[in-house]
């Protein structure tokens, strides 16, 4: 047994090596979580911040009770460097994004609880992976944050006790100034977790709470429209349905000429509909994610400062009737677009519904919509769920026909050398496929189906983005960084006048022109038209989008 006080100077020499030991391993631990996140110039900058902490385990403390208070603290500032790097590498792994880029902060500000829970039922394996980071670092930190320095009475009294080296003095000393120069410097400071993360839920709060009301907006948005006075062009009754689905990669439809047969009735539509229906081949969306996407369709296409009409708005200046149909709950797409609608039908906040959040259930309201008889002008917007993630809770109970045959998709994937967790992604994502087709297709049907025969009917079909699921790489979820993410269907159906067709079927579509379209399809006229931008039109000319992927060819 020993005693403190019987400590030789040789023990005492050994334990200022611990002391360095220690000093040394939490200081490594912090640096290996903050190049996790960071790159470059700010792994120096964020070490810089940290290191006042760990100077401090060198300083050596006489009371037991400050030496346990030091632990503590240690490890919570060490762990808040952890966590930071963690999230910041998941982010950077799973999208390529930075935690205050507008994509992760809109996402934070738009999520419910539900959302959060499917969320994490999709990419639990990369959260544990970055939450086994966060453990390992804790459990290090926690090892060695205990070993500080130790000041022992018999020993401090005495004029045995050796004092530091004066170069070890003036390093510490240097270190200290810099990290004081870090911490006088703002732009600086702010790299500092705790302030960043505190930061960073006050712009979610922001953005949440200038979400919840925009009816001012909305009614300047109106007065606009109303001043550049849209006319319908076409005499008698008119009924346009827009689909906007969610997530789905065209490259995964039969209709596209995918391998497994996942969309029987879109193409029993197009057999039957012959040139009345347009599948267009080369659709691209320039957006990876739901918001910007449904704010370029919507506001055509047009950066802010050109200040845009939003489409709803112009069209029912012109004289439609405005429905909104959705099987969404999400409060950013409903002040910035559904609420201009006359009618506004949400479904998916019903509560006490098991099934409620499957795409079926929106079919009787639009049945409804169709039947109304109050107006001969309707414009109808669909918006569905499609395949969003999580992907098994896009279709019914036991209707996954993919699931256990192996056929040359599976094979390809395999070849590919996917995983066998992104190979059961894909088979859950082409069932949601299968139960999609069924749904789009009823629309179809319905919109077929609606009034009387002479009476002029369109429908456009798209989706928001597409979809990784093993195509490009192994891994499934949105991807802002693979062609995948902007690979979408777009069909258009209508009763009347040719729609492209052959070769001009081929030509690109992107999906933030969609406005200009459906701008032909409601037949309105206005000032603002651009006949370039229509793709069923004549005078289309295709202009490639800028996105942050490299497309080697957008025509195919
Ligand atoms: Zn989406």
């Amino acid at each position: 047994m020993t005693s403190p006080s019987a400590e030789t100077p040789r023990a005492h020499h050994a334990s200022r090596h611990n002391v360095l030991f220690a000093c040394g391993a939490v200081g490594a631990t912090l640096l290996a979580s903050i190049a996790l996140g960071h790159d470059g110039r700010r792994i120096a900058q964020l070490a810089v911040l940290a290191m006042p902490m760990v100077l401090w385990l060198a300083w050596p403390l006489r009371s037991a009770r400050m030496q346990r208070v030091r632990t503590v603290l240690v490890w919570l500032w060490a762990m808040a460097f952890a966590f930071d790097g963690a999230v910041r590498a998941y982010l950077l792994d799973t999208y390529q994004a930075a935690p205050d880029g507008a994509m992760v902060l809109g996402a934070a500000a738009n999520t419910n609880a539900r959302e959060s829970t499917e969320y994490l039922q999709m990419h639990w394996r990369s959260a544990v992976i970055w939450s086994g980071a966060l453990v390992i670092a804790g459990v290090l930190v926690g090892m060695f944050a205990r070993r500080g320095a130790v000041r022992d009475a018999a020993v401090s009294s005495s004029s045995v006790r050796a004092r530091p080296a004066f170069w070890t003095r003036s390093l510490v000393l240097a270190l200290l100034l810099i990290a004081c120069v870090a911490y006088a410097s703002k732009p600086w400071r702010r790299l500092h977790p705790a302030i960043f993360w505190t930061h960073w839920s006050q712009s979610v709060q922001t953005q949440r709470a200038a979400w919840a009301d925009q009816q001012q907006v909305r009614d300047r948005a109106m007065a606009q429209a109303r001043a550049i006075a849209p006319v319908i062009t076409q005499a008698g009754p008119s009924t346009v349905v827009l689909v906007i689905t969610d997530s789905i990669n065209r490259d995964n439809m039969a209709l596209y000429g995918y391998g497994r047969p996942t969309t029987p009735r879109l193409l029993a539509h197009k057999a039957q509909a012959g040139e009345q229906m347009a599948v267009l081949k080369n659709a691209w969306s320039v957006d990876a994610s739901t918001l910007p996407a449904l704010r370029n369709m919507f506001h055509f296409g047009l950066p802010e400062s050109e200040n845009p009409p939003h489409l709803l708005a112009l069209a029912r200046a012109a004289g439609y009737k405005v429905w909104w149909i959705s099987n969404h709950d999400d409060l950013a797409i409903e002040q910035q677009h559904a609420r201009f609608a006359d009618v506004v039908d949400m479904l998916n906040r019903t509560p006490g519904r098991a099934s409620a959040s499957l795409d079926g259930e929106i079919l009787d309201c639009v049945q409804e919509a169709f039947a109304d008889t109050g107006t001969d002008r309707k414009l109808i917007v669909v918006h569905l769920m499609g395949a969003h993630p999580h992907y098994s809770l896009r279709f019914p109970e036991n209707a996954n026909p993919f699931d256990d045959n192996i056929d040359a998709v599976e094979n390809g994937l395999v070849k590919d050398g996917r995983s066998a967790w992104v190979r059961r992604f894909r088979q859950e994502y082409d069932a949601a496929l299968l139960y999609h087709d069924f749904v789009v297709s009823e629309l179809l049907q319905q919109t077929r189906s609606a009034g009387k025969p002479e009476e002029y009917r369109a429908w456009m079909y798209l989706s928001d983005h597409g979809q990784e699921v093993g195509h490009g790489s192994d891994r499934a979820g949105h991807s802002p960084a693979t062609a995948s993410g902007y690979r979408i269907p777009a069909v258009v159906w209508r009763n009347r006048e040719p729609l492209p067709n052959g070769a001009a079927q081929q030509q690109p579509f992107r999906a933030d022109w969609t406005a200009w379209t459906l701008m032909d399809l409601l037949k309105i006229r206005w000032d603002g038209q651009k006949p370039e931008r229509n793709v069923l039109g004549d005078a289309y000319r295709w202009e490639a989008p800028k996105i942050p992927v490299a497309v080697e060819s957008f025509s195919r």
